[in-house]
């Protein structure tokens, strides 16, 4: 089975109850790409990449298109098998591994379309019918947190992750002891996210006056460079999370002991694909991860629902939704969705969604 067609669009997705607020950025509304692989025997394969805006990684929506384009004339013959394909895509374009990832996925949708199994059969099988969520907090007020935190437990999610810094450290930690306080005793698991933007001087701080909180740090510093300063210092495990920008530095950091876990994007590695690899790389380490990406629709959610499915249970964190933050589904009978803090692996071949691509209107860029 080989490439015939290759089709990009791009879609709105406003925040509806916006914004979504990170350390570095507010976000109102966001560009996701989705890509259409047609085959030569006229099966079709979804894949998607929305960054969460343009300041979250090196990544944003016009040139998720831009790399999509300039590799699409080239993969038009070949073959849709992961192996060859990343061989080929990565033999046209250096680096741009978010817009990879949107026709890796796209590829394992074709690929068990064909073969008449689901995208985690392919993936190596899966372990569960259904993946533990996590929400994700915004950066806000430590009443409305704690508030929050407290309905996110009610609904049974089993693990909570709050976002902090771009404010003075005090409310951080602030936020953090009230949202303890509601969760103390419950099980649900808590992170705590900076996004990049503590200085070493505030993660510190907030490690030392939170020393009865088993919380874990995820990515609360820039580089690894600071990570690996405070990495001694500190009283509780630490993630990476943006730092993990590929299975190198992915593999760097769980073989070095940097880290405790990792919280994983698709779209970052490149796709399913390498996530495949990230996963078994973690499993051998006996390190915990989450199976997400950074904001998308229905056809990422699929795909990190699929892949957390394959993760061993005792070491997946979560997958991500954005779809808290979305009005609609592509796929209206199969969308996306937890429910009691779980997301049940949807049927059937491939991804098991069928978008409606009339949603999408018409491509901006065939090939
Ligand atoms: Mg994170």
């Amino acid at each position: 089975m080989r490439i015939a067609e290759v089709h990009a669009y791009s879609h709105g997705l406003p925040v509806h109850d916006g914004p979504y607020r990170m350390a570095h950025a507010e976000v109102w509304a966001l560009r996701t790409t989705l890509v259409k692989l047609v085959a030569d025997n006229g099966l079709v394969g979804w894949g998607e990449t929305c960054p969460v805006g343009p300041t979250y990684a090196e990544s944003h929506a016009a040139g998720a298109v831009a790399a999509i384009s300039e590799m699409a004339p080239g993969l038009l013959g070949g073959e849709v098998l992961p192996v060859p394909l990343h061989r080929r895509m990565n033999g046209l374009l250096h680096g741009h591994n978010y817009a990879k990832a949107a026709i890796d996925i796209a590829a394992h949708d074709l690929l068990g379309k064909h073969l008449g199994v689901s995208v985690a059969d392919l993936l190596g099988g899966a372990l569960a019918d259904s993946v533990p969520s996590y929400y994700s907090t915004i950066v806000g007020d430590p009443d409305e947190t704690a508030r929050l935190a407290a309905e996110k437990r009610d609904q049974g999610y089993p693990r909570l992750q709050v976002k902090v810094g771009g404010r003075p450290v005090e409310q951080d930690v602030e936020t953090i002891r009230k949202v303890w306080e509601v969760l103390r005793g419950s099980g649900v698991r808590l992170a705590v996210d900076g996004n990049r933007s503590l200085t070493t001087r505030d993660a510190l701080r907030i490690s030392r006056e939170c020393p009865d909180v088993p919380l874990i740090m995820e990515q609360p510093c820039n580089t690894v460079e600071d990570i690996r300063k405070i990495r001694p210092q500190l009283a509780h495990a630490l993630y990476l999370d943006e730092n993990g920008t590929s299975l190198d530095a992915a593999i760097s950091a769980a073989g070095t002991g940097l880290v405790d876990g990792f919280g994983m994007k698709i779209t970052r590695l490149g796709g399913l694909h390498p996530m495949r690899a990230f996963r078994d790389l973690c499993s051998a380490r006996n390190l915990p991860h989450t199976c997400d990406d950074s904001w998308g629709g229905d056809i990422i959610a699929a795909a990190c629902t699929h892949l957390g499915a394959t993760v061993d249970p005792e070491l997946l964190e979560g997958v991500w939704l954005a779809a808290d933050h979305i009005d609609g589904h592509y796929d209206p009978e199969n969308g996306i969705v937890a429910d009691n803090g779980h997301i049940k692996r949807p049927q059937g071949a491939g991804l098991g969604i069928t978008p409606d691509e009339t949603v999408f209107g018409a491509p901006v860029a065939s090939f």
